[in-house]
């Protein structure tokens, strides 16, 4: 609930929000959509705190009286909070809901509930909380969060303003990941990979992540130079650090950011560049058509994931195409 480091669009958001708090005019339901970390939960209790606020100015909490202390520490009767029990959100949880609800107002008629990973719902849940959404009784509003809108039902979006929470900017993420003790030039491949400061943490937490990032840009480093020593790499080296499905793509989404800074040295958009060890200057002259079709490839690899191919396959076929894309001489300029 910190203050500090809100972006534009929260800053904005918590405006729109004030004032509908205080001109009275929320709506039952609001879908708050983005991805993970982007600060849909603390909009939301935001919101509750200048509802139940005891000295709440335009719509605005004061953030220190008893309510909206209570609301931060999630421990008020009139707020109640349903997180997915295990995996799904369970009818039981809903019924649970509407019964809190049903009760007269424990303190005063004003309820709010936030439903956090919305889209967990299982069809139970959701047909239940649908029947409250099209009757709501009493002073109700509601907070659906969800980082994957598209698989909540169709019949509760309806029911809900879709509220779209931005994504960081990626300069301003990486200004943050620095500010928490991430050294800058990890920070910068964490605000290219991620989209959220929790995201970029649970990512930089793997294990395997420091010696990824070294290993795929030494390969890289060999591809580019047609160094067949790229193919022991891959066995000897990078397999051994990708034990599951997590490094598997953390690898290919490391391909595909150096495959870019190719592509943008060569468009001279050095400052969008990732990886500024991995010079375009090794490769001479490449077509751009060619620059293109590497990004492309690794992208396709990524889709492949999906199906039961071999991660050493993957790899060694990337080693081959991209050793032939990136033929200097090839381009003419
Ligand atoms: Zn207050």
């Amino acid at each position: 609930m910190a203050e500090q480091n809100l972006t534009t669009a929260q800053t904005q958001l918590r405006q729109h929000f004030a004032q509908l708090v205080a001109q009275n005019k929320l709506v039952h339901a609001y879908l708050f959509a983005g991805p993970q970390g982007v600060g849909k939960k603390a909009l939301a209790l935001w919101v509750a705190q200048g509802i139940f606020c005891e000295a709440v100015q335009a719509g605005i909490p004061c953030g220190r009286c008893n309510e909206c202390r209570r609301i931060a520490e999630h421990n008020h009767p009139d707020v109640v909070e349903i997180v997915p029990d295990g995996l799904s959100i369970k009818v039981d949880q809903i019924r649970f809901l509407k019964a809190e609800f049903t009760k007269s107002g424990v303190e005063s008629r004003r309820k709010v509930f936030i439903i956090q990973e919305a889209e967990r719902m299982t069809n139970g849940a959701a047909n239940s909380l649908l029947k409250f959404l099209e009757e709501p009784s009493g002073d109700v509003t509601a907070f659906l969060l969800s980082a994957n809108t598209s698989q909540i039902l169709p019949t509760i979006l309806s029911r809900c303003q879709l509220i779209e929470l931005p994504r960081l900017p990626k300069e301003q993420l990486q200004q943050q990941l620095i500010q928490n003790g991430i050294g800058a030039k990890q920070a910068r491949i964490l605000a290219n990979m991620t989209e959220s400061v929790p995201a970029a943490e649970q990512l930089q937490a793997n294990e395997h992540f420091d010696s990824l990032v070294k290993l795929t840009q030494q390969w890289f480093n060999m591809v580019i130079r047609h160094d067949p020593m790229a193919f022991v790499l891959v066995q000897s080296k990078l397999m051994p650090e990708i034990v599951g499905r997590d490094e598997r793509e953390l690898c290919l989404q490391l391909v595909m950011l150096l495959a870019r800074d190719l592509l943008l040295q060569h468009l001279g958009q050095d400052e969008e560049v990732v990886f500024t060890e991995t010079s375009i200057e090794t490769l001479g002259t490449v077509e751009t058509a060619r620059l293109v079709t590497a990004v492309e490839l690794v992208l396709k690899q990524s889709r492949s994931l999906m199906v039961n191919v071999s991660f050493q396959t993957i790899l060694e076929k990337l080693t081959l195409r991209l050793m032939d894309l990136y033929t200097p001489g090839t381009g003419s300029r």
